[in-house]
């Protein structure tokens, strides 16, 4: 498998139209988010809410890496307000798993002693806490007997609550795990849904190539996407850079850099996209379980149909013209596979996002 095996494309009978507003948003603030959230889809988000007063959910997320399932998410949780739902990160939980193994050991340590209480596989206890501490040495992973624990274990920490899973499931065999996954942690009764994020690879590969990160800070941007207030010109590379805009880096004149590697773009991570995209295509083949597909771009063609121009993501564009640097700001476009396309602000998926769960849950007349 190519990555140019994989066509992105839209199912517009899953957009709605956009809605008649009779003004701009400026959904970068929070303010403006909240005003054209309430404007868009008010009455969903209040249906929401009290929906999962009562009422909780699994959500897994899949997306080919750097999607920005975090993006949407935290925002979600920003609409709905805290407190609806949790967030599971599967690498973090493998990560924090292995910290603690290493901090507290076997014996008597929490981690150890609800393993020996609740694992259930194939692999001894010492070769899974071996697999957990050697993993990204020697290559391996963790096995999905123990990830399923360490879900559990998250799980009955932080109680019956509405939960979305990222990072799980993570290859094409944990897939059908993932619908017992509901029996497993004792929500079987909830709803559980895929949750699919769609979006060109081409947007990927411009998020990692024009990616620029701070030396001193770790600060990242991007220098066609996000920018930082000081953009300036490199003579002796020719080359336009950003200026790190931490006031401490500020004051030092810190460039920007791009990472060792990052001017391979996509082609860097490209395996685990393939992986990716192939776990959400048999995600979608899976019968018995809602599926929900989000999309991040349109084509460029009916655009206006379904989206406002603050709804898109701007790309700036920079020329070194006499002796100053002169940027342009366009819509962010991108091709596959021939078509043109243009990629979309984080809102504007929230909201898909919003009106989906809406739909899922009986909600929406
Ligand atoms: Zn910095």
């Amino acid at each position: 498998m190519e990555l140019s095996d994989f066509k992105y494309s839209v199912d517009y009978s899953k957009l709605s139209p956009r809605p008649k507003l009779d003004q701009e948003y400026d959904i970068i603030s929070p303010q403006g988010r909240r005003l054209y959230f309430n404007a868009v889809v008010g009455e969903e988000i209040t249906a929401l809410r009290e929906f999962l007063k009562q009422n909780t959910f699994i959500g897994y997320l899949l997306a080919p890496k750097m999607a920005g399932k975090g993006t949407y998410t935290n925002m979600l949780k920003e609409v709905i307000g805290e407190g609806y739902f949790e967030n599971i990160s599967v690498g973090d939980l493998v990560r924090n798993a292995e910290k603690e193994y290493l901090e507290t050991g076997e014996g008597d340590s929490p981690l150890y002693v609800y393993t020996t209480e609740n694992y259930r596989g194939l692999m001894g206890l010492d070769d899974i806490f071996a697999s957990l501490t050697n993993r990204s040495t020697a290559g391996l992973s963790v096995p999905t007997d123990f990830v399923l624990m360490l879900i559990k274990r998250e799980i009955d920490k932080i109680g019956h609550k509405s939960i979305f899973i990222d990072g799980f499931p993570r290859s094409v065999d944990q897939v059908s795990y993932s619908l017992y996954m509901r029996d497993l942690v004792n929500y079987r009764d909830d709803p559980d849904c895929f949750i699919l994020i769609n979006l060109p690879v081409s947007v990927i590969n411009a998020r990692i190539k024009e990616r620029r990160t701070c030396p001193v800070c770790r600060n990242s941007r991007n220098l066609e996407l996000s920018l930082t207030s000081i953009i300036g010109y490199d003579e002796e590379k020719d080359e336009i850079y950003l200026g790190c805009d931490n006031p401490s880096c500020k004051e030092k004149g810190i460039r920007m850099e791009r990472k060792e590697g990052d001017e391979k773009g996509i082609a860097l991570i490209k395996d685990r996209i393939i992986t990716d995209l192939q776990v959400m295509e048999m995600a979608r083949k899976m019968y018995g379980i809602e599926k929900i597909e989000l999309y991040n771009s349109v084509e460029a063609s009916v655009a206006d149909k379904y989206t406002y121009e603050f709804d898109r993501t701007a790309a700036y564009y920079h020329e070194y013209k006499d002796g100053k640097v002169v940027s342009t700001k366009k819509d962010f476009e991108v091709e596959d596979h021939g078509v043109k396309y243009v990629s979309m602000m984080p809102p504007w998926v929230v909201v898909q996002f919003i009106r989906e769960l809406s739909r899922m849950f009986g909600l929406t007349k």
